[in-house]
């Protein structure tokens, strides 16, 4: 391990030092207050946020005993008062300090290093080199996808010198990204992936975006990448000339000349066989894929090689053993009401890191069990890499920790204060006991190295699945919740709306991470779909919509937030709190400006002040009001109105309660066409969702199902009740595993609906059955167990909507509760 002292680190920086304290040796740096582990070795780069200045980490961290710190130069000698024996190196630019620093780390290596680029399939490429080439070096590569500004640096940061090849990915969004990143990296073998149309935005154009992401290359000596795309091609001919003439090109293709000519891929059902040309030797390897992307990905695997000087003869057995990225972790639900995160993408220390911040997010459990199998190839001592693992562990307050295989075993005893634990040889030895050891209302987190075989383990304790899932991108969520949290104006506040399971995409699952991501609040419909968040450890406030007096107890058992929108409730629930004695209870008063449906109209404003004008009995929290129409510019005009009487109304309010509260009315569509009517908090909701044309939201939900039988039938012949579905010429039906009761409604019926199947679209033929629907696939390649898609990014529910002739909304809160959920994270 090269580690580095504060002061040396301070030169390399080029760090004005604000206060001096003990030279203490740096192993991490810190960006992110959560995911703090060891405090005495850290380094705190106080970056700032999208809410939150860097320096307002440092507080809490100085208090978890971290000493070390970079900051801006605008931090000022009173502010550091208050952390009397910490560093505090002051930069211009904290983020380019980070970047100066691993510059200067990488610099140290000279083994070889490949960096990859382009639009698609980055990190399948980088996770397949790492399959291929593991037996050959010792691989330090990104973990997961961390190729942007500041995952590029922490990437590099865990360079050492028992590693022989580095692989590094590199994403960008924006002109000039790439000259930051070229000296962080600095390959010597550059990989250019699929580039497609994929994220033009941001660019002029898809040649300036090329170029852009070439700096990459600037010292680079070999560049492998796919010819057949043209533009791709001449701007790389173009940079050689101006900008690196010792760049050796090595390209493969299908239809232009190449040094690795693709003559044939052949389909198979088990997969793909590549035929090219070594020279002048034909030269084949089968994969285990059919798409078309890990084709690609695949080919250019094999250019890396063949341009490594990897013997021709290795490469049909390696690829014939490439095994699926499995990208992301999946929170699935397991036997005996526990939750499953089985994360097999990679064993080692970093990626135990990242999978056990999912764990920590999640709410639903306080017990918290991790099964871990040893991780191989860590370049450690048994006994260095177990502290370390142990000491990540024991910062997380895990219920118990189950240890699998022989280097564990044999060091139980640095497990100490982890929590209850147990140790065995092997998988087999565990399995053979896993019925005593009663697993029940925990959350578990798997994570094996792919020889020991974890996916033994959850099979048996993931629940079986009925085989149509609701499939849930937590990443994609959190991308949407960005794109409105950046179109907020300074200090407005975030209500997310969670009602009706999230508008079907899960209950405490969303609000867990809504928790962690920093909502204000969240808001639902029914006093119940609160009291289950309660339960499941969600602290943030919460308000419920329509409320009953039948649920007071449960609002004030569970600390819930009623809406007041009648005389009739207000009067009941205040009776109800005063026979309790309970005074300043929180509640949100609803005013109805145009919607007719619950609340205050204006005529009560009177006496609505005259009873809140003395009474201590509520706290008001806040105001608000619904509008009807703000997606539409033919209803701009009524929204105005709305907005007026609103502001009238809540003034009244105001001046006769004499206490401040929040004011809102903007949904989802407002937030960003309306945004001078954000006031002091808006209530996103479909958006969230990834529902929404006008912005470049992320799909979040795809529902999928699969075909359970195939058939071929005669002209003439009927499919499905009452004879419906007649076809005119011989046709092929798949019957597939989702029907009324899964919320795929009879309209969908007699083709006005449609599914992908193996990415073309299929009409449904006959009524929709309760259970099963049958589609005409006449012409389409698929086979019994196939997968297909009801909706999702290829198939938006926007269009299901339409062939409904519905919203959105109502064909996403229609799914059933009998899908399954599946959440995932990439
Ligand atoms: C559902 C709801 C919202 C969210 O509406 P979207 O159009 O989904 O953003 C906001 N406010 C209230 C009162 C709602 O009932």
């Amino acid at each position: 391990m090269l580690t580095y002292t504060v002061s040396e680190i301070t030169a390399i920086i080029g760090a004005g030092i604000l206060q001096k304290a003990e030279d203490t040796p740096i192993e991490y740096l810190l960006l992110d207050s959560r995911k703090l582990l060891f405090p005495a070795t850290s380094l705190f780069f106080a970056l700032d946020g999208l809410h939150r200045s860097g320096k307002s980490f440092i507080d809490e961290l100085y208090h978890k005993q971290v000493r070390n710190f970079v900051v801006g130069n605008e931090v000022s000698a009173s502010f550091i008062a208050a952390y009397p024996d910490a560093n505090f190196l002051a930069v211009e630019d904290v983020l380019v300090s980070l970047q100066r620093l691993s510059a200067f780390h990488r610099n140290r290596f000279d083994i070889p290093v490949i960096g990859i680029t382009g639009s698609n399939g980055k990190t399948i490429v980088k996770e397949w080199l790492n399959q291929l080439l593991g037996n050959t070096y010792n691989i330090v590569r990104s973990p997961k996808s961390y190729n942007s500004q500041v995952g590029v640096p922490l990437s590099v940061w865990q360079m050492n010198p028992v590693h022989t090849l580095g692989i590094f990915e590199a994403g960008i969004s924006r002109p000039g990204e790439m000259q930051r990143l070229q000296p962080i990296i600095r390959p010597n073998t550059g990989i250019v992936t699929f580039m497609g149309e994929a994220h033009a935005e941001g660019f002029t154009g898809m040649k300036e975006k090329i170029w852009e992401k070439l700096q990459l290359f600037r010292t680079t000596k070999k560049l492998i990448y796919c010819a057949d795309d043209r533009l791709l091609h001449e701007t790389l001919i173009e940079f050689r000339t101006q900008v690196n003439p010792q760049l050796e090109l090595f390209c493969w293709a299908k239809g232009s000349p190449a040094d690795l000519p693709i003559s044939q891929v052949e389909r198979r059902t088990d997969g793909s066989i590549v035929h090219t040309q070594l020279g002048n030797t034909a030269f084949h390897f089968f994969i285990p894929f059919t798409d078309e992307a890990s084709v690609y990905n695949a080919i250019t695997c094999c250019a890396v090689m063949l341009s490594m000087n990897i013997p021709p003869s290795s490469i049909p057995v390696w690829m014939s053993e490439l095994k699926p990225v499995e990208m992301r972790l999946e929170l699935k639900q397991g036997i005996n009401q526990c939750a499953i995160i089985n994360d097999s993408y990679s064993a080692d220390v970093n990626s135990l890191g990242i999978a056990l911040d999912f764990l920590q997010q999640q709410q639903q459990h306080t017990k918290k069990t991790v099964i871990l199998s040893d991780l191989l190839q860590s370049g450690l001592p048994d006994e260095v890499l177990c502290s370390k693992i142990a000491s990540i562990l024991r910062h997380r307050k895990l219920h118990r920790f189950i240890g699998i295989g022989p280097v564990l075993s044999s060091h139980a005893r640095l497990f100490d204060g982890v929590g209850k634990l147990d140790f065995f040889e092997s998988t087999e030895a565990f399995l053979s006991n896993i019925h005593a050891m009663q697993f029940h209302d925990e959350t578990i987190l798997l994570k094996g190295a792919r020889i020991f075989q974890f996916e033994k383990i959850s099979k048996l304790l993931e629940q079986k699945l009925h085989e149509t899932v609701l499939e849930i991108n937590l990443n994609a969520l959190r991308s949407n919740l960005k794109i409105y949290r950046n179109l907020l104006q300074k200090d407005v506040k975030l209500m997310v709306m969670v009602k009706a399971f999230s508008y079907g995409s899960g209950s405490f699952e969303i609000a867990s991470l809504l928790q962690h991501a920093g909502a204000d609040y969240l808001a639902v419909a029914y006093t119940d779909e609160g009291v289950e968040l309660r339960k499941a450890g969600i602290r943030l406030p919460i308000m419920v919509m329509n409320t009953t007096m039948a649920g007071f107890d449960n609002l004030l058992h569970y600390q819930l937030e009623p809406e007041i929108y009648s005389f009739q409730i207000l009067e009941s629930f205040r009776y109800y709190l005063r026979q309790r004695q309970i005074t300043r209870y929180p509640v949100h008063i609803k005013l109805d400006t145009g919607m007719h449906r619950l609340g205050f109209v204006e005529a009560d404003i009177q006496k609505l002040s005259e009873l809140l004008k003395d009474d201590d009995s509520f706290t008001i929290k806040s105001v608000f009001s619904h509008l009807v129409g703000s997606e539409n510019e033919a209803h701009d005009a009524f929204t105005a109105q709305q907005a007026a009487s609103f502001t009238q109304m809540a003034d009244a309010l105001e001046s006769a309660t004499k206490t401040p509260f929040i004011r809102h009315m903007a949904n989802t569509s407002a937030i960003h066409r309306h945004p001078g009517l954000q006031m002091g908090m808006v209530r996103l909701g479909i958006g969230l969702y990834g529902v929404d044309d006008r912005l470049p939201l992320q799909n979040v939900t795809t529902l999928k199902t699969t075909i359970s039988q195939l058939k071929h039938i005669r002209a003439g012949d009927s499919v499905g009740y009452s004879r419906r579905g007649v076809v005119s010429k011989d046709a092929v039906i798949a019957t597939v595993r989702i029907g009324y009761a899964d919320g795929y409604s009879r309209i969908f019926g007699n083709g006005n609906g449609k599914m992908l199947v193996n990415g073309e679209l299929a009409p449904v033929i006959g009524n929709v059955c309760m259970d099963m629907t049958m589609l005409d696939i006449t012409g389409i390649y698929a086979n019994e167990g196939d997968e297909v898609i009801v909706f999702g990014e290829e198939l938006p529910v926007k269009n299901l909507a339409q062939w409904a002739g519905t919203i959105p909304y109502e064909i996403l809160t229609n799914v059933s509760q009998r899908v399954k959920r599946v959440y995932f994270e990439e």
